[in-house]
């Protein structure tokens, strides 16, 4: 019998999730005699046995490997050798110094933990911090690498000698599971009033959800954060919630008991079954059922025809909803308006005293904070809302000639992330928020530090906004290395080109809010002409002034003025709207003072859902055009006429879509139809002038990206008049098409400029 020697080189995400016991178990199943161990780039396996055996033994690591796992990159060296191996072995970590591995992101529980945990005979039972290597917390309690107990929060806790004993057999299925623990040696639960007294109580989980169903609301320390909690079905708590987080009218993110109580309030395709059931347990958007009420009140998510639905997914939630007779909870970040959410025990209290009136929390620290994940179901394909907990920081490529080594790129404004990059690899963090207030700025750079303390990465260039209020960019300033400046919009465009591998020029439809123009002017109807160097603006929507500037995003009433004031007697428009307000309105229009000109797509759909009357002030972000897409009437397939300039950029006539809205509401047209037509007629122009526009590409692609593809009525239609013309839609898979991609866009093209000047590193 041949017998061979052979080392084994295995990348990406293989630590922390049981890969080497699974070597270590599939070595004794075909008789290997060796070794395996964690380094820096990995994982690396010395096997010796028969050619037959060997080959049997890579066969079953390449095809089976262990669930959390993902493998980039898998070789197999034969060599000679003059001494035989022992019995194969685990040999512990050792610290390498080139860092390649991955992190691993938190999962929820496990089927065999959850047996477990409702188990009266093991010793586990009701235990809310079980875990094994199949679950459980990672990237939120990882202080460094390599991935150990003392790179983790867990340090402080000393193993108990039973759970000592499961963790050093690699037979066991809590073999180097970092976080294991048990009711002996764990972290313990505490439940505290709304002044941080402890309550004397046998259990703080059960007396819990005793409170949740008296009506109260909790502060609930989870995986990534705090959330806040209270029974979703009462419209008193949940007023008395709103009104405290001085959230008026944006919905929820519904926890419910399990897929049975989802199916009673969603419709749920089998695509988002499948979602909503995996182990990364992200809120999915799911179509609202109409005799729904009893269950979840008309407060949790008002105007809207849909639910942000998520099931439990750590045994902690598992035992609110086993102890509780509820059936469904408002989960929400806990955090103040515009600050991000809450996950240190201490700034919980202090902070979050006014809001809750019960903190039910523990002394296992959160590392890295962590939201969670937001994802919505269009045309059977899942779309990123918010990319976080369950995904990050799982690496996002950058197509193979590029580097992005040493890239970090700051985001913009609004819904920001940052990306890191090392070699190939673009890390984009979690969802951080808003850059508008110290407490946000501060939670960037916290997690800038961790992802590139964590990935041992040295950074080289920053990539930021070209927005001259950009906190990124004052953050990277101080940095003292060279700037590469993105305009928003370009970085858009090449996110969602980067993710599905194109880097030949491309056309890009960026539809959004707001992004700083290279003129100055407030760009978002844009349709480009984009590779990761450069871009020509092919079309636009044309410029309309924004009486008032923000005024006009917080009022969209003020918007329809100005983007209608050259073209309609504006003042009849919102006889609501007192007299006074308007010509102060139409004052500084005709001044044309404090009237910064937009070509925002966003915008455009704003105005209208004003003129429709269905939002005239906005409480949140995207609201407007997130009420008018909910209005529509999804069978209506008819469209307005439009018109655009000739030459370059295109201008498209914005206005003069609307006035024929206006005109079909004057004629008693519904307005359910009218929100569907100016869709379908948004959808019918960019395809048309997208077909003019590839003729100066060499491909038919077409990518559509920007905060506005959000809306599943518009992304649809506009996928579909594409391909009527035999264009090929192309759309972000890995990444949102928000503003949350912008750092992702901005490293590769820092990347592609940086490399070309410098040669790859
Ligand atoms: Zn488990
Ligand atoms: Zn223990
Ligand atoms: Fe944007």
């Amino acid at each position: 019998m041949e017998l061979l020697y052979s080392i084994i080189s295995i990348k990406g995400t293989v630590q922390g999730v049981g890969f080497r016991p699974f070597v270590y178990r599939t070595a004794h199943k075909f008789n290997i005699k060796g070794s395996v161990l964690n380094n820096s780039s990995g994982v690396k396996i010395t096997a010796y046995g028969s050619k037959a055996e060997l080959e049997l033994f890579i066969k079953t690591l390449k095809n089976s490997p262990p669930p959390l796992s993902s493998i980039r990159h898998f070789t197999v060296e034969y060599i000679d050798l003059d001494f035989i191996p022992g019995d194969f072995k685990i040999i512990n970590s050792s610290e390498g110094e080139e860092n390649e591995i991955d992190i691993t992101p938190d999962t929820s529980i496990c089927d065999n933990c959850l047996k477990e945990l409702n188990n009266k005979n093991n010793r586990r039972y009701g235990h809310p911090f079980i875990n094994c290597t199949d679950c459980g917390p990672r990237y939120t309690i990882i202080t460094q690498l390599p991935y150990d107990r003392p790179s983790t929060t867990m340090l402080e806790f000393e193993m108990c000698s039973e759970c000592a004993k499961e963790y050093n057999d690699p037979f066991d299925r809590r073999f180097h599971a970092q976080p294991i623990c048990c009711p002996e040696c764990g972290p313990v639960m505490k439940l505290l009033d709304n002044k941080g007294v402890e309550i004397s109580c046998k259990d703080p989980v059960k007396e819990s959800s005793r409170l949740l169903e008296n009506r109260k609301i909790l502060a609930v320390k989870g995986l990534g954060g705090f959330h806040l909690a209270c029974r979703a079905d009462l419209e008193e708590t949940i007023s008395k919630l709103r009104k405290r987080k001085n959230r008026e009218e944006k919905p929820f993110a519904l926890m419910v008991r399990d897929i049975e109580t989802a199916n009673k309030i969603a419709l749920i395709s089998e695509t988002e079954l499948k979602i909503l059931n995996s182990i990364e347990k992200p809120i999915l958007l799911l179509k609202k059922l109409k005799d729904s009420e009893n269950l979840i009140s008309e407060k949790a998510a008002p105007k809207v025809t849909t639910f942000g639905i998520m099931l439990p997914y750590t045994p902690l939630h598992y035992l609110l909803f086993k102890y509780g007779s509820f059936d469904a909870l408002i989960m929400t970040s806990a955090n103040r308006t515009d600050n991000p959410m809450e996950f240190k025990n201490e700034d919980a209290l202090n902070k979050l005293s006014n809001i809750a009136d019960y903190f039910l929390t523990n002394n296992r620290e959160i590392f890295s904070r962590n939201d969670d994940s937001i994802i919505r179901v269009i045309n059977n394909r899942p779309f990123f809302l918010r990319r976080a907990r369950g995904f990050v920081p799982e690496p996002i490529p950058v197509p193979d000639k590029y580097s992005v080594d040493g890239i970090i790129a700051c985001g913009g404004i609004l819904k920001n992330t940052i990306t890191a990059g090392r070699k190939n690899m673009c890390y984009v963090s979690q969802y951080i928020g808003t850059m508008d207030n110290i407490e946000t700025l501060g939670s960037m750079e916290q997690i800038l530090d961790n992802l590139t303390k964590l990935l041992n990465i040295k950074p080289k260039v920053y990539a930021v906004d070209k927005h001259p209020d950009n906190a990124g960019a004052f953050h990277a300033k101080n940095k003292r290395l060279p700037i590469q400046y993105v305009q928003h919009h370009h970085a858009h465009a090449v996110s969602c080109m980067a993710e599905n591998g194109l880097s030949e020029k491309t056309v890009c439809i960026t539809y959004d809010g707001t992004g700083y123009g290279d003129d100055g002017k407030i760009w978002g109807g844009e349709i480009l002409i984009t590779d990761y160097h450069g871009f020509m603006r092919f079309a636009q929507l044309s410029y309309v002034p924004m009486p008032g500037g923000d005024l006009s995003v917080k009022f969209p009433w003020r918007m329809a003025m100005g983007t209608l004031n050259k073209v309609y007697k504006v003042k009849e428009l919102f006889p609501d709207v007192p007299d006074y307000d308007k010509d102060a309105v139409i004052e500084i229009l005709n001044a044309e003072i404090s009237c910064p000109l937009t070509s925002s797509m966003g915008r455009l759909f704003d105005s209208l859902s004003a003129i429709l009357g269905i939002c005239l002030v906005r409480n949140y972000e995207g609201q407007p055009a997130i009420e008018l897409e909910a209005i529509a009437d999804k069978n209506e397939y008819s469209e307005y006429e439009f018109n655009y300039s000739s030459g370059y950029p295109i201008l498209i006539n914005g206005p003069d879509i609307l006035c024929k809205a206006i005109d079909d509401l004057k004629a008693g047209i519904p307005v359910p139809k009218i929100s569907a037509k100016f869709h379908n007629t948004i959808a019918r122009l960019t395809s048309v002038i997208a077909e003019e526009a590839v003729n100066q590409t060499n491909s038919r692609n077409v990518c559509l990206t920007g905060g506005c593809f959000q809306n599943a009525l518009l992304l649809e239609r506009t996928i579909m008049y594409l391909e009527e013309k035999g264009l090929n839609p192309v759309t972000h898979k890995l990444v949102s098409p928000n503003d949350e991609g912008i750092s992702y866009g901005q490293a590769v093209i820092a990347g592609a400029i940086y490399y070309k000047k410098n040669k790859f590193a």
